[in-house]
């Protein structure tokens, strides 16, 4: 896909690169998929979300960080593509220019659209799969409806919902391994699947498992006060006082 050349003319604008260390982009970016968060310390704490799509970071400012529960609905205020180089930025933005204060790259990995991405940038709903070291599994940004609200500063914000998507075990039930159900596993009791190819263990030859069962109650093996110590040669001694131990 050709990249849209003013994608990152707004990012530029706000930042004075004679100052600020952040990257001020140019690389093609060919390398597909790339997700990053940012931890950003400026006037409020937030979180960017960043994915990439055609050779920029698509940016989402996410003041309460993501979270795993499917009913928290996270603010993710849609902000100006950001450079492919800034998936590898962490420091500091000088302060009094852009965004000033302490970026740290909280999670990274890659992330796969599950619907078509520019439609869902224009519809106003994305729907992906993250593979980062933190985040993973199936997640959703989705545009309010009420878009452009004015806020105090002025500014017309783009905002969307990060969303944990809840359905991922109900959604993807199979086996990465054989593709396989679990009742279809249930159906062959005595296909094992092996990464390997190795036989799937077994008992030691000569022990059979005998069915009993289940204990009520298991009693552990507990030591016995005695006055003397055992005789014999097959023993070793030891004194001991209590809190000390001669060796
Ligand atoms: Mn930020």
């Amino acid at each position: 896909m050709p990249r849209d050349t003013d994608d990152l003319s707004e990012y530029r604008k706000k930042r004075d690169f004679s100052r600020t260390r952040e990257p001020q982009g140019g690389l093609s970016g060919n390398s597909a998929g790339i997700y990053v968060i940012h931890k950003h310390a400026s006037r409020a704490l937030h979180y960017d979300l960043r994915l990439e799509l055609h050779g920029t970071l698509k940016s989402w400012a996410v003041p309460k960080g993501p979270s795993l529960n499917p009913t928290d609905k996270r603010l993710a205020v849609h902000v100006e593509d950001h450079p492919i180089e800034y998936a590898g930025f962490e420091g500091v933005i000088p302060r009094g220019e852009y965004g000033a204060g302490s970026v740290l790259l909280w999670d990274r990995g890659f992330w796969i659209p599950e619907e078509d991405p520019d439609e869902g940038m224009r519809k106003g709903s994305l729907k992906f799969i993250l593979s980062g070291r933190k985040l993973g599994g199936r997640w959703a940004l989705v545009r309010l409806k009420a878009r452009a609200v004015r806020h105090d500063e002025g500014e017309d914000k783009d905002e969307w919902l990060l969303i944990k998507e809840r359905d991922i075990v109900s959604k993807m039930p199979r086996s990465i391994a054989s593709n396989r159900t679990i009742n279809e596993i249930s159906e062959i009791p005595e296909g094992v699947w092996s990464a390997t190819g190795e036989a799937a263990p077994v008992l030691p030859s000569g022990a059979t498992a005998q069915k009993k069962e289940m204990p009520k109650a298991i009693r552990p093996q507990l030591a016995t006060p005695v006055d003397a110590p055992p005789e014999g040669d097959g023993w070793l001694h030891e004194s001991k006082d209590d809190g000390s131990r001669k060796t």
